[in-house]
């Protein structure tokens, strides 16, 4: 019987992962099965449970349960621990081990596949939420010389403050680590704005000034699939800017899980070419 793995979540259609980890699987030469779980809410553990019991080797963890599954580890990397969110997970016998791969993601989208270095540029977070919380480390530990949350409730962009100076004293020393709300952000220029709230999902924008984006630099959006979305155009506008979404993080981040599972690191490009959609208008 082939090796099984799944990504969980709820709602769960839309999840790209079965396509790339297939293609993964076939341009590696592996043998295995990767299915979607609809898990139900309040369910996630029986449902993890009977994935198990029936020979499941891996999962991948997408919304609402990064942080049921974090409950769930018996181990968790340093990544996961800090971000209090897992988003793939691993059985060997009784162990039930969780990584967080979305700060690695992304930080490999922007640096190796978007050739733009971190070290001293100016990073601009946009929410405290799930991924910015696990990208929040690895962002710091590229050595920029700013990293700034900006966020809708400033408290929790103040907790990853906190987090970068218990964590990473040495790198929140060299680089201007600051946590803010959407008044406080006016006047500031950034090289790199990173944008991770759930704002696009209903086609909202939080309350960022396009003068936030430097000539010449990088407007990302977390979000993929979706073309143009509202922040893509407010940077758009600025002009000057280079425009990215969220998929190549995504492909990234799987890749580390791939990796991490079947000990064999796979090519991104084509995939991300594959799933890449146009940023000239929305997209349905
Ligand atoms: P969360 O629900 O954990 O966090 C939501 C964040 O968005 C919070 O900071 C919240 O602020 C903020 N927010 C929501 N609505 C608004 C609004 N109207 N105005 C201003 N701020 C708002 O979501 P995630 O962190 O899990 O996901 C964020 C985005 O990142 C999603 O679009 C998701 O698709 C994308 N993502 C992409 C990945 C990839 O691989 N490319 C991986 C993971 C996520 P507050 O704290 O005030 O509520």
């Amino acid at each position: 019987m082939a090796d099984r793995y799944a990504v969980i979540g709820n709602p769960i259609e839309q999840s790209k992962s079965p396509l790339i980890h297939a293609e993964f699987a076939r341009a590696c030469g592996q043998t295995l099965v990767y299915e979607r779980i609809l898990g139900p809410l309040g369910g996630f553990a029986a449902c993890v449970d009977a994935f198990r019991s029936e020979g499941g080797l891996g999962l991948n963890v997408t919304a609402p349960f990064k942080l049921d599954a974090c409950a769930y580890c018996t181990e968790l990397s340093l990544d996961a621990r800090l971000a209090g969110a897992v988003n793939a997970m691993k059985f060997e016998g009784r162990q039930i081990l969780g990584q967080n791969f979305d700060g690695l993601g992304l930080v490999r989208d922007l640096e190796v596949n978007l050739a733009t270095p971190l070290a001293g540029r100016r990073v601009l977070v946009v929410g405290a939420g799930g991924a910015a919380r696990g990208a929040w480390l690895p962002l710091l530990s590229c050595r920029p010389a700013e990293l700034v949350v900006v966020n809708r409730t400033p408290a929790k962009a103040h907790e990853l403050v906190e987090l970068a100076h218990q964590h990473a004293p040495d790198s929140a020393r060299t680089c201007r680590v600051q946590g803010m709300g959407f008044e406080e952000l006016r006047g500031r220029v950034f090289d790199v704005v990173l944008h991770a709230t759930s704002a696009g999902l209903s086609d909202q924008l939080p309350a960022l000034d396009a003068t936030v984006f430097a000539p010449g630099g990088l407007a990302y959006d977390l979000t993929y699939g979706k073309g143009l979305t509202p922040f893509l155009r407010l940077a758009q506008h600025r002009g000057q800017v280079r425009l990215v979404d969220g998929v190549g993080m995504l492909v990234e981040q799987a890749a580390e899980a791939f990796t991490w599972w079947r000990g064999v690191r796979p090519d991104t490009a084509s995939v991300i070419a594959q799933l890449q959609v146009p940023l000239l208008a929305p997209h349905p």
